[in-house]
């Protein structure tokens, strides 16, 4: 079926993705993954990253071991650190973080949340939180309630939806009167990567903290946020780093900050002596304070088989097969659904696009839901957008072309 769906495309690009796929020294990672057959093409792995085999083990192993025969006495053994030593972990394999910043907890809207209103405890006086309009719903939701439990202003930065926040929109946006800015690196929709280092500069020379939502860049680049100085970060493991459902986040908060800031859901789990049950809260030091009630230690466990994998391909290799996929969407895009009415609503520099390229069609909703029943699933953005996200240690060149086979195939079908 797939070589016949092929045939929808030009040879030339039939021949450039097998070839891109027999050059990818990257290729061999995607064996690693559960790849059921019905899934013809998956183009969602930065909203859900599938699971890898070594997961199925690691899941079982669990139940019979650490929780079934070790039961509470996990929680010394290891439970208790976890959050911890897999923050480090991811600190150390995709953020650039020294040990010490990163903690594993919450759900990304939960810390974005934690960590906002910490950031906010270390500039007192300031009354302004900066975001864009274009950032992800939760975001710009954590930001207004907080804005108005707290009586703050908001200025919102308009970007161009099709690109992201620049560093002159930082600038002329931050003032004496903003405490912190929240971003995110790689924009869920168009894909843009924020310039990182130099919009951390600019917020920080206005005095006020920079924090970073990294859900659609970890495990997909390098991010160097200690290099870059940043302030405070989040992100989600469910999406690039494949923890599963409901994964749990993490939160990275700079050495020289932690102790300068209060988070607002003080739990016993990030008091100083958790065990002493005494009759008020000392937060603990360093990252343990960021932490609220007990761990979700069930839903860490998937994320660290993709740790493995992405230490072991490398983030720069990552980066460098991420930029292939994304290159080869627009080109089959280009040349094969431009003439269909599909235009590209994602960066074409290849140094601003992150992991996905989204693609416009007034008839993009019921198109994929066709696709879907076709077992090829990307996920739609409205009003008009599909969102085509390429996990690169899964995703092969020839899945991608299917996939656009697929679109082509249907897209002739509604002329
Ligand atoms: C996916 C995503 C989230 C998700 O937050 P949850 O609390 O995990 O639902 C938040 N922010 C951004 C930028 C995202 O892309």
């Amino acid at each position: 079926m797939d070589s016949d769906i092929l045939t929808q495309l030009p040879d030339r690009l039939v021949a450039e993705a097998k070839s891109l796929d027999a050059g990818d020294p990257l290729a061999a990672y995607r064996d690693e993954f559960v790849l059921p057959e019905g899934v013809v093409a998956y183009l969602d792995g930065n909203s859900l990253g599938r699971p890898l085999a070594t997961t199925r083990d690691r899941l079982a192993g669990f139940v019979d071991a650490d929780w079934g025969e070790r039961l509470i006495r996990s929680w010394d053994e290891q439970w208790m650190d976890l959050p911890l030593q897999l923050g480090d972990r991811i600190g150390r394999v995709t953020l650039g973080a020294a040990p010490g910043q990163t903690v594993v907890a919450d759900s990304t809207t939960v810390l974005l949340y934690k960590l906002l209103r910490a950031a906010l405890t270390a500039r007192p006086g300031r009354t302004e939180i900066v975001a864009d309009t274009e950032n992800f719903p939760t975001d710009r939701y954590v930001v207004q309630g907080i804005a108005a439990e707290l009586g703050l202003t908001v200025t919102w930065i308009g970007p161009n939806p099709a690109a992201g926040v620049t560093v002159e929109e930082v600038e002329t946006a931050v003032s004496e009167r903003t405490a912190v800015v929240l971003l995110s690196h790689v924009a869920y929709k168009s894909a843009y990567i924020a310039d990182l280092p130099r919009i951390t500069e600019v917020v920080h020379a206005a005095g006020a903290l920079a924090m970073w939502d990294l859900c659609h860049s970890v495990g997909l680049l390098p991010i160097g946020l200690d290099d870059a100085g940043a302030d405070l970060a989040v992100g989600c493991t469910y999406k690039y780093l494949n923890g599963g459902p409901g994964a749990p986040a993490f939160g990275y908060v700079a050495t020289a900050l932690q102790d300068k800031v209060t988070q607002p859901i003080q739990g016993w789990m990030g008091h100083a002596e958790p065990f002493t049950m005494g009759p008020s809260f000392r937060p603990s030091d360093g990252m343990r304070r960021f932490i609220s009630g007990t761990p979700p230690v069930l839903g860490m466990l998937p994320m660290q088989d993709m740790l493995s994998l992405v230490e072991r391909a490398g983030t720069d290799a990552i980066r460098e097969k991420s930029i292939r996929l994304t290159e080869f969407v627009i080109d089959l895009a280009d040349d094969t659904l431009a003439p269909l009415g599909v235009t590209v609503a994602s960066p074409r520099d290849p140094v601003v696009r992150g992991g996905h390229v989204t693609l416009e069609h007034d008839a993009m909703q019921s198109v994929i839901a066709q696709l879907w029943q076709r077992g090829v699933i990307p996920d739609f953005r409205r009003p008009r957008g599909l969102r085509a996200g390429m996990s690169p240690l899964s995703t092969s060149f020839v899945e991608v072309a299917t996939a656009v086979a697929h679109l082509r195939a249907i897209l002739r079908e509604h002329q």
